[in-house]
């Protein structure tokens, strides 16, 4: 594997890659990688010739600047698991790097109404903060693929708003949730709870299990109620949203059998901010 920490250096290496006409897929990340990422690394080898991947902890997506400091650093074990799995490239940008003109510069970029719905409404400026560095780091790659993940649902619709408008001839595939043995999602914020609070938070998957089983028998209101409650007596001090919402749009739906659906929750256990969904 070959790590580049400034983009003149990337690009000049995959300029020669793409003069041989290989296919470059792409997989931005913030590190502390676990398996959902590796999943994503494994179809990126499938889909292309080089896996290019960056680790980059984005400051202006920090709505939380506690949540900033706090977040995982593993970098030693993130190169070896990379090596370990068919990574080709590593792009480990530092800040200043990604932004030249200073973190307080950034572009504006229109996504409508996705930015103030569930995690936009949480997290004011987060996905203004994602698509800076997401341009900015496209820029540097200019990948013919990316692949992110389905468990940052909402991510992946907003990123796909500004590509279709910006970058319409890069594919995007999205990749499914993985998932611990007990259902939790994989996250790199799970490393931040205690043991009892990673066993805990496992209630979230089995609690949208229920809802799927559950949609069409009854009222979504009272099935909401019922997770909330289970949530909060299984240590979740707090519920951001419980929402069904219509999978290619995220705007709040009833249960309505011919739409594909989706439920998204946001919740915190010992003060670390969960998020998960289950497509229906
Ligand atoms: P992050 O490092 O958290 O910014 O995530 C980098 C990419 O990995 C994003 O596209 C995430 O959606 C994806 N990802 C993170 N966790 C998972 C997971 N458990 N399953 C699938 N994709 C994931």
């Amino acid at each position: 594997m070959k790590l580049f920490k400034t983009a003149a250096t990337l690009q000049e290496h995959l300029q020669k890659l793409k003069k041989q006409g290989l296919k470059i897929g792409f997989v931005p990340t913030m590190g502390a990688l676990h398996n959902g990422h590796i999943a994503l690394m494994k179809e990126c080898k499938k889909k292309s010739d080089i896996v290019v991947c960056s680790i980059f902890v984005n400051p202006t997506q920090f709505n939380d600047k506690k949540d900033f400091e706090k977040y995982p650093i593993t970098i030693e074990k993130d190169i070896f698991l990379l090596e370990t799995n068919e990574t080709d490239i590593l792009f480990l940008p530092d800040v200043d790097e990604v932004y030249k003109e200073g973190i307080h510069q950034l572009q504006h970029f229109d996504i409508g109404y996705l930015e103030k719905i569930l995690e936009g409404k949480y997290r004011p400026g987060h996905f203004q903060g994602v698509c800076n560095v997401v341009v900015r780091l496209l820029k540097c790659v200019q990948p013919d693929v990316i692949f992110l993940g389905k468990k940052d649902y909402q991510q992946y619709l907003v990123l796909k708003t500004m590509m279709d408008k910006l970058f319409p001839d890069i594919q995007i595939i999205a990749v499914n949730i993985q998932r611990e043995k007990s259902g939790l999602a994989m996250s790199s914020r799970n490393a931040r709870l205690s043991i009892n609070a990673r066993k805990d938070a496992a209630v979230i998957y089995k609690k949208l299990l229920f809802i799927k089983r559950n949609i069409f028998k009854k009222d979504f209101n009272l099935l909401k109620q019922d997770v909330a409650e289970d949530l909060l007596s299984h240590g979740f001090e707090r519920i951001d949203y419980i929402e069904l919402c219509d999978a290619s749009t995220l705007l709040s739906t009833q249960p309505v059998k011919t739409k594909k659906m989706i439920i998204l929750v946001a919740a915190f256990i010992e003060g670390v901010r969960l998020i998960d969904n289950l497509l229906l």
